[in-house]
């Protein structure tokens, strides 16, 4: 595994736990040697991850689209940064440079890009691991409602097995490392 793509909120959040893990996930990626790919913007808990990657002299590759570029929502002291017209062709340069996604709290937009590369993963378009760093029990929502889903008959496969979490970065990689090298 050589890069892994992270989701996460381009606010802070209200609490400084988010914060602290998105800067704690980039110094842990950059001290592994793995290249953090992300959405290439410069606020909220992805401006941590990247600051604190790149602080910690890792590689950071931003993927981002025209319009936010031109919105001046982008960071600009990437290692690279991506512009792409579509939000559709981000997504797929996104799936294509990373070996695992990684979600960390956030709003719609961090669901969304996970949904879609798990969703990706169960139909067999790639078979790269796929990750939720569960801060403060952000996600026990989410698991409650993919339980619901899982009880109903509505998912294939267990999402305990297909979704690997964890509570802190440096346990959510070696996971993630596992899991790609064993697929
Ligand atoms: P949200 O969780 O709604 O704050 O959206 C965050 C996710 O959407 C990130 O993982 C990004 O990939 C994408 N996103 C949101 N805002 C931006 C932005 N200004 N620049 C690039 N990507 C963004």
């Amino acid at each position: 595994m050589n890069s892994i793509c992270v989701f996460l909120g381009s606010s802070t959040g209200n609490h400084p736990a988010y914060m602290d893990a998105a800067g704690a996930l980039g110094r842990e990626l950059a001290v592994r040697g793995l290249t953090c790919v992300y959405g290439g913007s410069c606020t909220g808990l992805m401006n941590r991850l990247a600051e604190s990657a790149l602080a910690a002299g890792g590689k950071v590759v931003g993927v981002t689209v025209q319009a936010l570029k031109d919105k001046e929502e982008f960071h600009r002291g990437l290692t690279e940064l991506h512009v792409l017209p579509t939000m559709h062709e981000r997504k797929n340069l996104m799936v294509q440079l990373a070996d695992g996604f990684v979600a960390l709290p956030g709003g719609i937009g961090t669901f969304e890009e996970f949904f879609e590369v798990y969703t990706l993963q169960q139909m067999g378009f790639h078979s790269k691991p796929c990750g939720l760093l569960n801060v403060n029990g952000f996600f026990k929502p989410l698991e409650l409602m993919l339980e619901t889903a899982e009880r109903e008959g509505f998912l294939k496969n267990p999402h305990q097995k297909a979704i690997i979490r964890a509570r802190n970065p440096g346990e959510l990689i070696d996971l993630m490392v596992q899991k790609g090298v064993s697929s």
